[in-house]
């Protein structure tokens, strides 16, 4: 099937072509990082408003680049939460209207099973994984362990407590007066960086669950500040390279346990951080030691784009019984659990 996803959940505006939920045709993103940067975070307001400047510009960019017209899009799929309300709904009633005039099923899905499932797309050097395997969200607004049974059924394992850790990455570096967003910049620095510099706390380490908890770790790194000034030069690079190493430390072990308790070989890593160049040769390496197999997308899929869509839409899409357009009632949540069994209560 051929299909067209959109993702606005954030600051990234995105829409790609998939042909039968492995194969990407395009993936057009629009950032916003510039309008945000100069305030240090995403402004809710001004995403929504650059969401409506740009979604069709990606959209025509999506089909030209695919050398695809709406008339050949069989199926549309649109991130329908979790994130930025005003954001998502750009997404959504875009989705809608496009397919109800080309009169095509529409489907909107789960923000968080695009992170999981990228992997299952046709990528180059990386490989599939075979199901189930444990998937790790490391993003924005999430720190999730799951195991991804099949498509459509995950459990959640584990998550954070507090931060996130992509939140934590983005508030040091904001301390430290890095720009905007700070896990990249964070990256950048810390490898020139000693990270047995500091010995900042490695959060949850010693608790047998696999939840996470980066806010202390971030009121360490603050401390510090209080104490020794924000560094510069080698100093800042030292203090980047300690603050990643924890959380690069914690985000492995628990993974890796996680696969361990439930005997599964593969682990996925995917959001944000995922991109992180020290997390990717960690978990690579505590994959070698354990003889895991190690799945991580390239990073431009890593951070949101709509081609990450491209599995799960194919799976939802091909469940509908009619060809034609019947979600009339989509809508956009800013928020929707996955993989919360129905006997956990929902923090
Ligand atoms: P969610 O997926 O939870 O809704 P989101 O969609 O806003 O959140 P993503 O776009 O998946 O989040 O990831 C963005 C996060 O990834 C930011 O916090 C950013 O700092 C972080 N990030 C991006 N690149 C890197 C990197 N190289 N190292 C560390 N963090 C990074
Ligand atoms: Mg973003
Ligand atoms: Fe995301």
């Amino acid at each position: 099937m051929l299909v067209l996803t959109l993702e606005s959940s954030c600051d990234e505006t995105s829409a790609a072509i998939i042909e039968d939920g492995k194969k990407i045709l395009s993936n057009a993103v629009a950032s916003q990082i510039p309008v945000h940067a100069r305030y240090g975070g995403v402004v809710p307001e001004l995403a929504s408003r650059n969401h409506i400047r740009d979604i069709h510009p990606v959209i025509d960019q999506a089909l030209e680049r695919a050398q695809k017209t709406l008339d050949d899009i069989e199926g549309f799929a649109v991130t329908a939460g979790p994130g930025l309300v005003g954001s998502l709904l750009v997404g959504v009633e875009t989705a809608k209207g496009l397919a109800f005039a080309k009169d095509r099923p529409c489907v909107g899905l789960n923000h968080l099973e695009g992170h999981l499932t990228t992997v299952l797309l046709d990528l180059d050097e990386v490989g599939t994984p075979e199901f189930p395997y444990v998937g790790l969200i490391a993003s924005g607004g999430h720190s999730d362990i799951y195991i991804v049974h099949e498509l459509g059924d995950y459990t959640l394992l584990g998550r954070t407590r507090d931060d996130a850790a992509g939140e934590a990455f983005d508030k040091v570096a904001k301390m430290l007066g890095l720009p905007y967003p700070g896990g990249v910049e964070i990256d950048r620095l810390a490898k020139t960086g000693d990270p047995a510099a500091i010995d900042f706390p490695r959060p949850m380490w010693t608790r047998k669950n696999l939840d996470f908890s980066f806010s202390g770790l971030k009121t360490a790194v603050l401390q510090h500040l209080e104490e020794h000034g924000i560094p510069e030069g080698q100093a800042l690079n030292d203090l980047c390279a300690s603050f990643q190493e924890a959380v690069v430390d914690v985000l492995v072990m628990k993974v890796m346990t996680a696969a361990h308790q439930n005997d599964i070989g593969r682990v996925v890593l995917s959001g944000g951080v995922a991109c992180n160049s020290r997390l990717r040769q960690a978990m690579r390496a505590a994959g070698d030691e354990a003889d895991v197999d190690i799945f991580i997308a390239p990073a431009s899929l890593c951070t949101d784009n709509a081609a990450m869509l491209g599995a799960v839409a194919e799976f939802y899409l091909q469940q509908l019984d009619a060809p034609g357009f019947t979600s009339h009632g989509l809508k956009a949540r800013g928020s929707m659990p996955l993989g919360v069994s129905k006997r956990t209560k929902a923090r």
